[in-house]
């Protein structure tokens, strides 16, 4: 693809020092957290919304495709530049607009950092729940773009039930505005949530407007180890049907504890089979009561010992060892497809069952973490890229493991979006007239296909 005379029009827009072009530039923007690789032929770094208008304005002009990325952390290929000439680098937009106490919102730039986000709101007594575990890294257009979910989700619920409004910059080049400040808003078709989970393939987000609740005034974290990882499992439904809606349910493996504590010495165990990281939140004595509550449950369904954390101290080292687990992985395996597979709740035992044999079945390391609270598995399948024998098992194991998810009424994601990664097992969730519906949308809002082609749509 001929680039000269586009790149010269958007160094007239955006100024030489926005556009980068060199290859160990490039080489930056050319993966997020997945395995995939592919490197984008410029690199743009816009200010502001008006900066997008132009540069899709352009991009429209020259049929050229358009990646949004905002901090590269997605799990499933989101951002990385397949069939992609340029990436939009969102980390400029980096503003907290307002803080309104009144009406309990945030307006926010897409490229705000989440943890940045989450100290604002809460020196303010408030409370923005969603809290995917790259909060450090990760931007709210990123979350909104995934609709991220999180720990806390189970409690909580995920992205999509805190976004009241968005600004949005349209293939074209034309900017809307959806939603607004106030909490009920039924006019029209919601554009809200239609953008909101729609992975940087409609439209770019520019700003957003939260909801915000009050921060709870108390919290309690405790974990509680079990010798097998059926019983961890059941005693997650055990929780849940006892009607306590604890902030988390964070379920690890043996694999996973093992890996943390020989990397972090946070006193993880390793011989349990499964751990369960359990944080409560609210009045501080209902919160007591309940991790009170819970332990007992943990230990009717066979927990060996429930840490009750006595000091913030020691929650925050409990907290940094799952924090952890993503990297120590990383760095236990050459590659890593981190998935994340949901399934109904009272589902969980089988479904972790089943994904186990699948490691035997195909002779793979297949470690298991996840927000086992609301059915939100992570199996975590560890590979070798050089090895072409396994690359084919890990392909057909994934094939398998999204059929046993869709089969117990699950979904392909929970969390982390289609991407690269899930394209083809979409009208297997939607059925083929469903993925149709999805097309249209798609060739509604961007009929010359420029915005991050090849992602969620074969
Ligand atoms: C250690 C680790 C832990 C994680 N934990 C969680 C977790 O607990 N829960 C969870 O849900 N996820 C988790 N993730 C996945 C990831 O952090 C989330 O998907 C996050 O929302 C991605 O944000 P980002 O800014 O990095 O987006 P990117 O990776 O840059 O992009 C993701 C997608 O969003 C699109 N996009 C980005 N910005 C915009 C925009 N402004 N407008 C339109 N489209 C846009 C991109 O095109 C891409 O399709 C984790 C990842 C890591 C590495």
């Amino acid at each position: 693809m001929d680039t000269a005379k586009p790149l010269q029009e958007l160094k007239n827009l955006l100024g030489e020092d926005r556009v980068l072009t060199k290859i160990e530039d490039r080489a930056c923007y050319s993966y997020d957290a997945s395995p995939y690789i592919s490197e984008p032929q410029a690199v743009l770094i816009p200010r502001d919304t008006r900066d997008i208008s132009g540069i899709l304005k352009i991009a429209s002009k020259y049929k050229m495709p358009v990646i949004p990325r905002g901090a590269g952390t997605g799990l499933s290929g989101g951002c990385v530049p397949v069939d992609g000439v340029f990436v939009l680098d969102m980390s400029k937009l980096n503003k907290i607009i307002e803080i309104d106490t009144k009406n309990l919102v945030a307006v926010v730039q897409a490229g705000v950092v989440l943890a940045d986000l989450h100290r604002a709101v809460e020196s303010l007594g408030l409370f923005y729940p969603p809290d995917p575990q790259s909060m450090n890294i990760c931007t709210i257009g990123g979350n909104i773009a995934t609709n991220a979910g999180g720990p806390r989700c189970f409690k909580y619920g995920v992205t999509k039930d805190y976004v009241l409004g968005l600004e949005v910059v349209l293939a074209d080049g034309r900017i809307i505005r959806t939603g607004g400040k106030t909490i009920k808003n039924v006019s029209g078709y919601d554009l809200t949530r239609l953008f909101t989970g729609s992975e940087g393939t409609l439209g770019v987000i520019t700003e957003v407007i939260l909801r915000l609740i009050p921060l709870p005034r108390a919290k309690r974290t405790a974990l509680a180890l079990f010798n097998t990882l059926e019983d961890g499992a059941a005693a997650v439904s055990g929780i849940i049907e006892r009607r306590i809606v604890p902030t988390t349910l964070e379920l690890m493996d043996q694999d996973n504890m093992i890996l943390i504590e020989k990397a972090k010495g946070v006193g993880f165990p390793m011989d349990a089979e499964a751990g369960i990281l359990i944080e409560v939140d609210g009045k501080p004595r209902e919160v007591a009561e309940d991790i009170n509550l819970i332990a007992e449950i943990c230990k009717e369904f066979g927990a060996r010992e429930v840490r009750i954390a006595q000091t913030p101290e020691e929650a925050a080292a409990l907290w940094a060892g799952r924090k952890a687990s993503f990297g120590c992985l990383a760095q236990s395996t050459p590659s890593v497809f981190i998935e994340d597979a949901t399934v109904p709740r009272s589902q969980l035992v089988t479904a972790i069952r089943e994904f186990k044999a699948l490691a035997k079945k195909y002779n793979l390391r297949i470690p298991i973490l996840g927000h086992a609270g609301d059915g939100n598995l992570h199996p975590d399948i560890c590979f070798d890229e050089k090895k072409p024998d396994e690359v084919a098992r890990v392909e057909q194991c994934i094939d398998e493991m999204f059929s046993i998810a869709l089969k117990l009424g699950g979904t392909l994601s929970g969390e982390h979006g289609i991407g690269i990664a899930k394209r083809k097992y979409v009208p297997w969730e939607f059925g083929e007239a469903g993925a149709d519906v999805l097309r249209s949308i798609k060739n509604a809002l961007d009929p010359l296909h420029i915005l991050n082609p090849g992602k969620v749509l074969l």
